[in-house]
């Protein structure tokens, strides 16, 4: 299992220099990479291959001095990048759908620099981080890392650098446990409610920072293009997103421990952001609750606690009685669950909760229900 750790980097202003002239030499890099295989697409048709691509790169060394001086792995890495974004771009042609083309990236658009291998280009010594043509910078390790350092990426956020250590944790075994399983079905009236009734109410960031974003970007908006305030509202509304970003994390973070410390399974529906994404009204507090990002949060907690983590297609889960399994079909702005066969009356989003929860019991392999005791 992977894990994520974040910390601040303090550089003085030779290394902010030289970590500026670093990210802006592979933001380079990226584009003219992109540059160069959109001219093999239309004048071969073909893709480059993976020998091509690094005899060109090569040969950019000789020639260019700031390519020169970037480490080689990570190089490959933000070329790697593009290869994805091609991939995908590919990918979801043949799936008939009508993707963007590999875009060139613009200044705010580029933010970081991947090292694929800890201790080529990039080392922590002394607790310090030294990162080759850059220095030793100071870091601030508010914890302590866990399992091997894999990979580490160097992140600038809204005038902050920041180092992401990917370690490995290798696995942790799910263990049998005596706690109960549990349903869990996102919504917009609450954050989560779960299958036993409890409902996580929707975090106070979004009454407080986001609305306060949404000022500073219509601010922003009105700004004359290329102005110095527009500039400056730039940075004022890149700070706040920053700080909604991170109020949003630790939400995520505390909520997950929460679920994980009392569950021994969590069920939760398998989201398929893109097409809820096509209903506009919903779209706003869909991007806003951030489920896909508390999901991920969800999942790696659940696996570092050895708690088992289901996620199930929960189409229909609202409409279906948790009790007698009868369609009983409500509007969206119909709150409560009223089954009229069995009586039953909850909440429409516990049903919900109570169907995602059994589905994830009849999904799960093996002797259902094995290490879990159904409460
Ligand atoms: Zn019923």
């Amino acid at each position: 299992m992977r894990k994520a750790f974040k910390f601040r980097l303090f550089t003085n202003a030779n290394q902010e220099r030289e970590l500026d002239i670093a990210l802006e030499t592979h933001r380079r890099l990226y584009n003219a990479y992109l540059d160069l295989r959109e001219l093999a697409c239309s004048m071969y048709g073909v893709p480059l291959s993976y020998v091509d691509c690094s005899r060109w790169f090569k040969g950019q060394r000789a020639t260019n001095p700031f390519f020169a001086r970037i480490n080689f792995s990570s190089a490959q890495a933000t070329m790697r990048r593009l290869d994805k974004a091609f991939a995908a771009f590919f990918r979801r042609i043949k799936a008939g759908e009508e993707p963007g083309f590999p875009r060139f990236k613009g200044r705010d658009f580029f933010d970081s620099i991947e090292f694929p291998a800890y201790g080529d280009g990039i080392k922590l010594v002394n607790g310090k981080l030294r990162v080759t043509n850059v220095g030793l910078i100071r870091i601030k390790m508010h914890r302590p890392l866990e399992g091997k350092i894999k990979t580490v990426s160097l992140k600038r956020e809204a005038g902050h650098w920041y180092a992401v250590f990917s370690c490995d944790l290798g696995d942790v075994p799910i263990e049998p446990s005596t706690n109960p399983p549990v349903g869990i079905d996102v919504g917009l009236e609450s954050f989560f409610t779960t299958s036993d009734g409890a409902r996580e109410p929707n975090p106070r960031y979004q009454k407080t920072a986001l609305p306060e974003l949404r000022r500073a970007q219509r601010s922003h908006a009105r700004k004359r293009k290329g102005g110095k305030n527009r500039r400056k509202s730039r940075r004022k509304v890149a700070k706040i997103h920053a700080r909604v970003k991170r109020l949003r994390r630790e939400h995520h973070h505390q909520v997950s421990l929460k679920l994980v410390r009392r569950y021994g399974l969590v069920v939760v529906e398998s989201l398929n952001i893109r097409g809820m994404l096509k209903n506009d009204k919903l779209a706003r507090s869909i991007s806003d609750a951030g489920w896909a990002g508390f999901l991920e949060t969800l999942r790696t907690k659940a696996e570092s606690a050895g708690v088992a983590y289901v996620e199930v297609d929960a189409r229909g889960t609202s409409q279906q009685c948790s009790a007698c399994g009868s369609e009983v079909r409500k509007g969206l702005s119909v709150r409560q669950h009223d089954g009229p066969h069995c009586g039953l009356s909850l909440h429409r989003d516990e049903n919900a909760a109570r169907n995602i929860l059994a589905r994830g019991l009849l999904a799960r392999t093996g002797p259902a229900g094995g290490n879990v005791r159904v409460a």
